[in-house]
């Protein structure tokens, strides 16, 4: 499932490519995503132009010349191909009036593609928590949000309502390289742990987000281009390899239902 540094990634590569085009045409395969594709989604962008394209958490919004917004989350499997092959989990075809194409594909269908308003956009994202990669996010911003917060510091790092983006790949990493176990109670966190897991946390996703991302099954850039990050991870898939650091064995738990990655010896 793409993060953030890989959505942030395709947000990039969007604007580069299609900022400023006016779609010309919409075509929609399948309207039957874990939501359901905005009905007449054809009629309500046809024409319109593109005026932007930002990521807010795992979100990629593109915004119009009118305040129209489309909404795309790429689930577990989705993909946007930029100007690519077609095949048959392409469901929805957005093609610009210069004779380029973005098509979203998803074999799993859990991605989303959907059209608001100004108004209904601010209420979606109302309560996502804080960008990671902005300055306001810091060690004290990360220990308000932590106290009193009796999970485990791992699970905390992947609620949406607190941080966004950070998924189960860079919250392992990120602990890793703060050297904290993912057990630790998220309130019991000292200051220092808080403002070193801040720029842990920070450095991984931008050391991610310079490698073009993590592709271990799906993942791929609009242009078919893969990511290079997963071959630099310390902890993440590496049950029962040794350490990078300290050769211990890394250990595989489930928290919250999710694999989490350490090292009992580098994390504590
Ligand atoms: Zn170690």
């Amino acid at each position: 499932m793409p993060e953030l540094p890989e959505v942030e990634i395709i947000s990039n590569f969007l604007l580069d490519r299609i900022k400023n085009k006016r779609i010309s045409n919409i075509i929609v395969n399948n309207w039957n995503l874990r939501v359901p594709i905005t009905k007449n989604i054809d009629g309500i962008l046809k024409g319109k132009v593109i005026s932007n394209i930002k990521r807010r958490g795992k979100y990629i919004t593109w915004h119009t010349d009118n305040d129209i917004v489309v909404i795309i989350h790429l689930g577990m499997s989705g993909k946007l191909i930029y100007a690519g092959a077609q095949n048959k989990h392409d469901h929805v075809i957005f093609l610009f009036s210069d004779n380029t194409s973005i098509t979203f594909n998803d074999p799993r269908r859990f991605g989303l593609v959907i059209v608001l308003n100004k108004e209904q956009e601010i209420n979606f994202f109302n309560d996502f928590g804080i960008e990671p990669l902005t300055d306001e996010f810091n060690g004290d911003y990360l220990q308000k949000l932590l106290k009193n917060r009796k999970v485990n510091i791992k699970s905390a790092l992947m609620d949406n309502k607190l941080i966004v983006g950070v998924g189960n790949i860079y919250a392992s990493e990120s602990l890793f390289r703060a050297h904290i176990s993912p057990l630790r109670s998220a309130k019991d966190l000292t200051y220092r742990e808080c403002e070193k897991l801040a720029t842990e946390i920070k450095n991984t996703l931008r050391d991610a987000i310079t490698a073009g991302g993590s592709t271990l099954k799906d993942y791929a850039q609009p242009s078919g281009s893969v990511g290079h990050f997963q071959n630099s991870f310390y902890v993440y898939g590496r049950v029962q390899k040794p350490c990078k650091i300290c050769n211990n064995i890394i250990t595989l738990i489930r928290q919250n239902g999710r694999s989490t990655y350490f090292c009992s010896a580098c994390q504590n």
